[in-house]
């Protein structure tokens, strides 16, 4: 089904039959009720002089309308799809003289693939709800400051728009004046306000709380996060599931072996000298009716096609109903330290210099190098030495930068040959001792350890202090209570400051000093000791890691188009407590998939061994097997909408389902 363009399924053309169809069932009936039967004379002719009969044959016409083309051209094709089943199912039916049945099994087939469709195209278009949550209006500042009200999707990067308090914000840009609490429970999922400020990021279609905002668009009005969303929620929509392609090459054993058990009912025990031939034909027709794998093929895309939307909905970006399946499964999770279980957001602690280049000195020709680097580390020296006595860069000429994955940064300064990072950058299979205690004092402090050094000596070591996540260990233990029993951390960092972090938040294994080939290994290991892992990580730096695992999960995707676009799952906010929701969704999601299986395919073999007996008319295989059913099957797929996430401020298991 390609929903996506389809208006509302009420009011299609097949729609419009399905309701004649019953409203001539139900007229029928009346008919029965009010003059009752014409003369008992079997098979077809009793309709031709029974008033009911008519109008039961033209509730079967109108509503069998809807797929007795197909039907039709799936017989000439000699396929048993359930458009011929239900075709076969009312010709015999009519033939049997069964017009009440037959009308019965157009209205209530008509009527199942008309919930069906609505439930799925609902689902699939609960995400474009999404994007009309944004407003229609922006108010544009012209050059000479003066304002103009234009349709928000007439805005293009570059342009500036005011937002006042209780406003939402008409486009994604950045605020180049005031401050505001913006709620961004749209985009990423939280219910608690965000403070933004000059420089920071905002969001079309997030509420503006109680500031005054003036935001320069940093995106066109159509091309925004929000839009990005609802673009990556469509493909991962129309993707199928391991499970629903599992169930589609069932159905087609399923099918053709309970259309083959009709025929044999109406043939054999005839044969045999058992009962009426017309007794054994209607129970074989039941069986048609049972055949049809409606309930069975829908059981999974509506369950996955509902998770997905409903975490999108709550700020969980979820690629494609494969990671559903295996999130919901995996027991092992590996995190990424850096940014994922620690804040990302380093302070320099220590100074140590080592030779006769003073502090300072030392610092300033770190942060010359680390100018050029994107990592942390570099960020926070950068940042603590233009803190302290500014930039100056001392005349230093740096050439031949190169920044290692996993090591640091190496450089050519004034002709020597300067490393910043690891011992092994410094010299492979070096060791600590050198350094005399200073190292293993910062180490044991929990520090990371960088260490300086030109044309392989050591010019000092700077330590960095990390601050855990607040939410890191709640959430551990959470994820740990709900089945993920093996919780690894996996980082570049050396073991000390790595078993700090780890002992902190309470994982099972720290596997440090890792190069990021190192964590490729490393994940690919744990994937296969645990028949299955996510990692959790950064979806640019981590991003080889978070490939080799089954399900590779970003965070803070609000910020980083580039983390939605390399994760399988990405978390809009920055935040893990959107990590047990994700898996609580998959989990759910899971559950009912295997549910709703064994359901429908129960119910189908009740009603087979019910059919066979005779206790089972079509009426009851139909509205039972089919419709029944499929309509059990999608409500219980609407549970998923009710799970959500945990915020700040519920009570510990705040997000089990309402
Ligand atoms: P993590 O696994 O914590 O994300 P990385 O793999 O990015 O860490 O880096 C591992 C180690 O390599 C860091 O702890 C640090 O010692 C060193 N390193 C990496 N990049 C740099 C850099 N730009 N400057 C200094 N050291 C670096
Ligand atoms: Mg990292």
């Amino acid at each position: 089904m390609n929903g996506n363009t389809r208006p509302s399924p009420w009011t299609t053309s097949e729609a419009i039959r399905t309701y004649a169809s019953g409203a001539l069932w139900t007229a029928g009936l009346v008919l029965v009720f009010v003059v009752g039967h014409g003369p008992d004379q079997a098979g077809w002719w009793r309709i031709r002089t029974d008033a009911a009969g008519w109008v039961f044959l033209a509730s079967a016409l109108v509503g069998g309308w809807n797929f007795f083309p197909k039907g039709v051209r799936a017989a000439r094709t000699l396929r048993l799809d359930m458009n011929f089943l239900m075709t076969a199912a009312i010709a015999g039916a009519v033939l049997i003289g069964e017009p009440l049945e037959a009308a019965a099994i157009a209205f209530l087939f008509s009527l199942a693939e008309l919930l069906e469709s609505s439930a799925v195209v609902r689902a699939r278009h609960s995400i474009d709800a999404l994007l009309r949550l944004a407003p229609e209006v922006a108010t544009l500042v012209a050059e000479d400051g003066s304002e103009r009200t234009v349709p928000a999707s007439d805005l293009r990067a570059g342009e500036r728009v005011r937002v006042r308090p209780g406003e939402k914000v008409p486009i994604d840009g950045v605020v180049v004046e005031g401050q505001s609490g913006v709620n961004q429970a749209n985009v990423t999922g939280e219910s608690v306000p965000v403070a933004k400020s000059v420089g920071d990021p905002v969001f079309a279609s997030t509420l503006n709380t109680d500031g005054f905002l003036e935001i320069e668009a940093t995106t066109d009005a159509g091309d925004t996060t929000l839009h990005r969303i609802a673009r990556l929620v469509r493909e991962a929509q129309s993707k199928r599931s391991p499970t629903e392609q599992f169930v589609q090459k069932f159905a087609r054993y399923y099918t053709p072996a309970v259309t083959a058990a009709a025929v044999l009912v109406m043939a054999v025990p005839p044969l045999l000298g058992l009962g009426t031939g017309l007794m054994w034909f209607e129970r074989g027709l039941t069986l048609l009716v049972i055949a049809c794998p409606c309930a069975l093929v829908i059981a999974t895309p509506v369950t996955i096609v509902s998770a997905i939307t409903s975490a999108a909905r709550h700020g969980v970006l979820i690629k494609g109903g494969e990671y559903v399946e295996s999130l919901g499964a995996t027991c092992a999770i590996a995190f990424d330290k850096t940014g994922t279980l620690t804040l990302g957001e380093l302070e320099v602690t220590d100074v140590v210099p080592l030779g006769d280049m003073s502090g300072d000195r030392l610092l300033r020709l770190a942060a010359a190098m680390e100018r050029r680097s994107e990592h942390p580390i570099a960020e926070a020296i950068v940042r603590y030495a233009s803190e302290t006595g500014g930039l100056r860069e001392d005349g230093w000429t740096v050439e031949e930068f190169r920044a290692h994955p996993g090591l640091g940064v190496t450089a050519t300064v004034d002709g020597a040959r300067v490393a910043v990072g690891t011992i092994e950058l410094l010299a492979p299979a070096d060791d600590a001792r050198r350094f005399g205690d200073h190292f293993d004092a910062l180490q044991r402090a929990g520090r990371t350890v960088v260490v300086v050094s030109r044309d392989g000596v050591p010019l000092g070591l700077i330590g960095l202090a990390d601050a855990l996540r607040p939410e890191a260990p709640g959430v551990l233990a959470r994820l740990r209570r709900e089945g993920v029993h093996h919780q690894i951390l996996l980082t570049g960092d050396q073991n000390y400051a790595a078993r700090a972090i780890g002992d902190a938040v309470g994982v099972d294994e720290v596997m440090a000093e890792l190069k990021p080939e190192g964590k490729v290994a490393a994940v690919r290991e744990i994937v296969r000791a645990h028949r299955g892992a996510a990692m959790v990580g950064d979806g640019v730096n981590d991003a080889p890691a978070l490939a080799a695992a089954d399900v590779g999960i970003a965070m803070g995707g609000a910020g980083s188009p580039a983390t939605i676009e390399t994760a399988d799952i990405a978390l809009m906010a920055d935040d893990l407590n959107m990590l047990p929701y994700a898996r609580r969704v998959s989990q759910l999601a899971r559950r009912l998939v295997r549910f709703n299986i064994a359901f429908a395919l129960g119910i189908k073999a009740i009603l087979a061994v019910g059919a066979v007996g005779g206790f089972v008319s079509l009426i009851v295989a139909v509205l039972v097997g089919d419709m029944g059913a499929s309509l059990a099957v999608t409500l219980n797929a609407m549970r998923l909408a009710r799970l959500k996430p945990r915020q700040a401020g519920d009570p510990p298991r705040g997000d089990h389902v309402a």
